[in-house]
C-alpha cells in the first residue's frame, strides 16, 4: 500500500520553514501531497492562484510531490485520496500545543490517520508566513526566508 501523506497549510507565502520539512518528509513517504487549504475564515494575502504557482514551480521535477487545494476538514480530504498520514512542522511549544489538540481530535474523527510532526530546522524556528507577510506590507526584504527562485 502507497504511504501517502497530505502536509496541509496556508503557505501564504510558502516559507523556507516549509520547504525544509517537505523535503526531509520525502523520504519517509511514497507521496505528499501539498494541499493548500482554502479556509473561508481567513482572507489570504497572495491569491490561491500565486501560491498554487509558487508550490509548483519549487517542487517541479519531483514525482514524490503533488499539489492540490481543498476546502472543509483535512481528514474528508485525506479520506479523499486515501491518505492515511498528515505532515506537520513544530517550530514552538505552542505549536505543539496547538497540533496535539487537533491531531488527537483528527484521530477521534478518523482513526486511521496518523499525524507526524518533524521538528523544525533550528534555523528556521522563527520563520513564519505571518511575519513574512508583516515585512512585506512595510516593504522590507523577504528573500532570505523564501524559496530559492521565488521574488515577491
Ligand atoms: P496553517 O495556516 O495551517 O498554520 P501554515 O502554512 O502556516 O499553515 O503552516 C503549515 C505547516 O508548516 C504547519 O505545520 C506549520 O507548523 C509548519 N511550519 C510553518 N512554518 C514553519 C517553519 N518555519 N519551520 C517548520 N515548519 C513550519
Amino acid at each position: 500500500m502507497q504511504r501517502i501523506a497530505v502536509f496541509p497549510g496556508s503557505f501564504d507565502p510558502i516559507t523556507r520553514g516549509h520547504e525544509s520539512i517537505i523535503r526531509r518528509a520525502l523520504p519517509l513517504f511514497d507521496q505528499i501531497i501539498i494541499a493548500i487549504g482554502e479556509n473561508g475564515g481567513k482572507n489570504p494575502f497572495f491569491s490561491l492562484e500565486q501560491r498554487m504557482n509558487w508550490l509548483g514551480m519549487i517542487f517541479e521535477g519531483e514525482s514524490g510531490i503533488s499539489i492540490a487545494t481543498y476546502s472543509g476538514l483535512t481528514i474528508d480530504f485525506c479520506r479523499k485520496v486515501n491518505a492515511k498520514f498528515i505532515l506537520r512542522g513544530l517550530r514552538t511549544a505552542a505549536d505543539f500545543e496547538f497540533e496535539r489538540g487537533i491531531g488527537q481530535m483528527n484521530r477521534m474523527m478518523y482513526p486511521e490517520i496518523e499525524t507526524v510532526l518533524l521538528l523544525c530546522a533550528p534555523e528556521y524556528a522563527s520563520v513564519s508566513s505571518s511575519i513574512v507577510r508583516d515585512i512585506i506590507r512595510h516593504g522590507g526584504d523577504v528573500g532570505q526566508f523564501l524559496p530559492e527562485g521565488i521574488v515577491i
